[in-house]
């Protein structure tokens, strides 16, 4: 298999795709063909570990990596150590035909784990294959927990470095204690003045840029993405729908063959996006329902056709979703293109110069026969967290919440009660302040702060605080450096430099 850029010709191979991140034209790396898993290949993984699910589908993508490779790295991703759930992504019952599968049993409390935990390994084979010699440096733009995570991940692994951008104001507390108090000689940490567009924007423009890359090139460095934009991000979170799956296969909940419905948090549509690329493996998926915030681009987009991003932006409670560039939509709409890369490129150019552009009544409608879209504003994520937890017993997190609401709507729209599995992409102890007010009033919540918070969510909800939460009250934080948005390379060159 190899991959192509959706704004053109590139043919790569999967590592090399891994290592460099970003197509040299500024398109995404696309897989050139969707591998099949048949129905016995479907059984098969039926009650097997989490692990040997995944390596049995990261192989199919990753001709370049040997088995044994594959199987080493996916074993160190998702071991004992990092997960504190044996099934790396467990699913519970939430009530009639709604499941939860919680994907934040990592070391930073967030989904984005499954994926920043495996990349490293694959990054770092990628640049033994590829006969690397240069340092593989990784810039992240974060809205708060692909930061944290891939710091977590890349943490003195030996030829590597990792610098995260994140937006000033734009993310919780917890999150930016956590990117603050990471440790490690590799790492550094970098707050924009400015929005999470602005902090993307900045680092796309900077791999786009080849004077960037020449001077990276002269401090023997080598740039590559650990955002979603990477195709070794996104391929890991296929496994976790296949895992969905087979679990509800498994408990007798569904019939093998019969479809299920996903709903997914969405900012980025990395995840989401994952959720499609299952689909298009075989996976028998109904629809996904893709739940925003009230940065509601992408339901507006699945309403109408027309991704319009000349819009407010707004700072929610849900921040990892506060996005309105949407940067894997770009590999939907390669597929909804049928691959026409040209197309693709017309409708980039423009949204960067006119902030918008339209598919078209077809592409539209072809596209809503699998996706469903819609928001919840932070009044309704709020009602929606002390809903589930009177109902059910369950604490959800805010994105999770924007999720939950989402998928009420949508079966009150459509009548369709076909399982659904709610995509829990993060513990509600990283939120945990929105969370106990949401559940107890503002009065609750005066003059707490983060950790006093957490305490009130462990009495709630009689789920012990997480170790990552109590532990950053003593973690030592490192200084912190701001910088202008149109001041990234400088300051990111300052880092690495030193
Ligand atoms: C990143 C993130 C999302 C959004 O995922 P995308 O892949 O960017 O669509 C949702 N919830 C949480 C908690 C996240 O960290």
């Amino acid at each position: 298999m190899s991959f192509f850029s959706t704004r053109g010709g590139a043919c790569v191979t999967a590592s090399q795709s891994i290592l460099w991140g970003l197509a040299k034209d500024g398109g995404l790396y696309v897989p050139s063909m969707f591998p099949q898993l048949s129905p016995e290949r479907l059984a098969a993984l039926c009650g097997t570990s989490y692990q040997n699910q995944a390596a049995r589908i990261l192989r199919d993508f990753l001709e370049d990596y040997s088995i044994a490779e594959i199987e080493e790295a996916v074993n160190s991703a998702y071991s004992a150590d990092a997960f504190d759930h044996e099934d790396i992504a467990p699913v519970r019952h939430l009530s009639d035909n709604t499941y939860v599968m919680e994907l934040f049993h990592g070391p930073t409390l967030a989904f984005k784990d499954i994926a920043l935990n495996l990349l490293p390994h694959l990054i770092r084979l990628a640049a033994e294959k590829n006969e690397e010699k240069r340092e593989v440096s990784i810039v992240v733009a974060t809205s708060g927990d692909t930061g944290k995570a891939a710091l977590e991940g890349f943490k003195d692994v030996p030829g590597t470095s990792c610098s995260v951008f994140y937006p000033a104001d734009g993310v919780s507390k917890v999150q930016e204690l956590q990117m603050n108090t990471t440790g490690g000689g590799n790492t550094h940490v970098i707050a924009v003045k400015g929005n999470f567009d602005d902090t993307q924007t900045g680092v796309k423009k900077l791999f786009n840029d080849a004077d960037f890359h020449t001077k990276m090139d002269e401090m023997g460095c080598l740039p590559s993405s650990a955002n979603s934009i990477n195709f070794g991000r996104l391929a890991p979170q296929v496994v976790y729908y296949f895992t969905a799956y087979t679990n509800l296969v498994q408990r007798g909940v569904i019939r093998m063959g019969q479809s299920i419905n996903f709903v997914v948090p969405t900012g980025n549509f990395g995840d989401i996006l994952a959720g499609y690329y299952a689909k298009q493996m075989g996976l028998p998926i109904n629809r996904l329902i893709c739940a925003s915030n009230r940065n509601n681009v992408l339901s507006d987009f699945f309403t109408d056709g027309t991704y319009y991003t000349h819009r407010t932006f707004f700072k929610t409670m849900s921040p990892s979703m506060d996005i309105l560039i949407s940067s894997n939509l770009e590999r939907l709409l390669y597929e909804s293109a049928d691959r026409d890369s040209s197309l693709v490129k017309t409708w980039m150019e423009q949204l960067t110069d006119c902030g918008s552009f339209s598919i078209g009544a077809q592409r539209l409608s072809d596209l809503q026969k699998t996706f469903w879209a819609d928001f919840a504003d932070d009044t309704m994520t709020s009602d929606e967290i002390k809903l589930i937890h009177e109902r059910n017993r369950y604490v959800l997190d805010p994105h999770t919440a924007v999720a939950s609401y989402v998928l009420e709507k949508y079966r009150d729209a459509t009548n369709d009660h076909t399982p659904a599995v709610l995509i829990a992409t993060a513990s509600p102890y990283k939120f945990a302040e929105d969370v106990v007010r949401s559940l107890l009033g503002d009065e609750a919540v005066k003059g707490l702060d983060a950790f006093d918070c957490a305490k009130k969510l462990e009495e709630i909800s009689g789920v012990p605080i997480p170790k990552q939460i109590a532990e950053l009250h003593d973690l030592p934080i490192r200084s912190q450096i701001v910088c202008e948005k149109d001041d990234m390379e400088t300051a990111l060159l300052a880092q690495l430099k030193k």
